[in-house]
């Protein structure tokens, strides 16, 4: 069977490999847990992006809330993606890589004033405006600089992305974007303000979006104002449909990246907004699959016989933990974990569980697999919203990162260590 991650991931006769190298190797040089990235995966993933939209007016502003490690940024930069920011946090790591402000679009419901005055001075693109107080806001500080803003609204489709709830946001009842059914009076407003200009529109309606149906009716709604506010007499430059398209964690079937653009393409012509330069926002499609995380095996748990005292369940405990990847404790996300190294011993039904103190800290649950102690595992499809959500719950340190290409590789990112962890508090008298 193909592994997630493919052809990228697979495996030479016993041995995981991550494009040319060996992942157990690379667990016992670096320790684990580690995260591990493909180059050439997350440079292909962007490639599909960047040939349907061959010849065409467009930005791939990657969301780097993805994974935003700044090598992780510099493969895209150097390929020549954009970036979509959530925080200034994010617009001082991708200025770190030397992109320039007119490839960065500000995304996020809440911006402060200070992140506002920040992504001025840089010259970002554009900021997706998700409120109207926010809209005032960002014309007052706009205003003070002496400088205009460019503004695009990001507008709530109310459409069903047909996703996880906590990941969908382009329903009505959803924090994200402005009600349709306003946008055109925002918009008039945006307009009326001198230190605001007006560039665009957009929409995001949510991740692992497996379907392009959801697109297209998001699409439709927003050219619906599109053409409203021409004949108003504001013009936009560009139409950004947001990100979220998904990945194969299991056995989704996801549209190829290159043809939900033709499909959007298609439909941009086919309503004569051809000539609207496109913008996209993806992050998971770019890097999901590009990573993993490699965990070892610490202690094997079997549990009771049926009928007799103890744990029913067999427990795989492991030294990666919800801290490390959030996402099956926050999403009950189903990750694929394979041995790094294929044992031919029969397998038994395992949960794959952190050291972290909460039930919720499991990784997979009712895995077959043939595993002893010592044996590093791949949780696969983690170069998404893997290390980005990380934190120090228990006082772990976060994992240390490799970036491969071919048979090199580079660590990208130190294991944290646990006295930084504490550097910054103070005892008390
Ligand atoms: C998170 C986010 C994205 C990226 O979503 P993916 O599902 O990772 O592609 C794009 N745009 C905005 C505004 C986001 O918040």
């Amino acid at each position: 069977m193909t592994l997630p991650g493919a052809p990228f991931v697979g495996w030479r006769g016993d041995a995981l490999h991550l494009e040319d190298c060996d992942l157990q190797a690379l667990a016992r040089e670096h320790g684990t847990p580690l995260y591990a990235y493909s180059r050439s995966a997350m440079r292909s993933a962007l490639a599909a992006y960047e040939q349907a939209l061959a010849g065409r007016p467009h930005l791939v502003c990657y969301a780097m809330k993805a994974n935003s490690s700044l090598a992780v940024l510099q493969t895209f930069a150097q390929a020549g993606a954009g970036f979509d920011i959530v925080s200034g946090g994010e617009l001082a790591r991708v200025l770190a890589v030397g992109v320039e402000g007119s490839r960065i679009v500000f995304s996020g419901v809440g911006k402060t004033r200070a992140e506002m005055r920040r992504a001025l001075q840089a010259g970002v693109r554009c900021f997706n405006i998700e409120s109207e107080p926010e809209l005032r806001v960002l014309a007052e500080v706009a205003r003070d600089l002496g400088v205009r803003a460019p503004v695009s609204l990001r507008v709530n489709p109310d459409v069903d992305a047909g996703t996880h709830p906590y990941i969908s946001t382009g329903l009505r009842d959803n924090k994200f974007g402005i009600a349709h059914e306003r946008a055109l009076a925002v918009y008039r407003e945006a307009a009326s303000l001198p230190s605001l200009q007006v560039v665009g529109i957009d929409c995001h309606i949510g991740s692992q979006i497996t379907e392009t149906s959801p697109y297209l009716d998001a699409l439709d709604r927003v050219l619906d104002l599109v053409e409203a506010l021409a004949r108003d007499g504001i013009a936009l430059q560009h139409l950004d449909v947001g990100g979220g398209l998904g990945i194969t964690y299991r056995d989704e079937q996801p549209p190829a990246a290159g043809d939900l653009v033709r499909q959007v393409l298609q439909r941009l012509d086919a309503r004569g907004h051809g000539a609207l330069e496109l913008l996209l926002e993806p992050g998971r499609s770019l890097v999901g699959n590009a990573g993993v995380l490699l965990t070892e095996v610490l202690y094997l748990k079997p549990g009771a016989e049926a009928g007799t005292a103890g744990q029913g369940k067999n427990f795989c405990i492991v030294d990666a933990a919800m801290n490390d990847l959030m996402r099956p404790a926050m999403y009950e996300a189903w990750m694929g974990i394979v041995p790094c190294r294929r044992r031919h011993e029969p397998a038994a039904t395992w949960d794959v569980v952190g050291p972290v103190c909460e039930s919720g800290d499991w990784l997979g649950r009712d895995r077959e697999l043939a595993v002893q102690p010592g044996d590093v595992l791949a949780v696969l499809s983690a170069g998404a919203y893997g290390m980005t959500m990380a934190s120090n719950y228990n006082t772990r340190g976060r994992a240390a990162e490799v970036m491969v290409e071919g048979d090199r590789q580079w660590l990208i990112r130190e294991r944290e260590d646990v006295k930084s962890l504490f550097a910054g508090e103070r005892l008390i008298d």
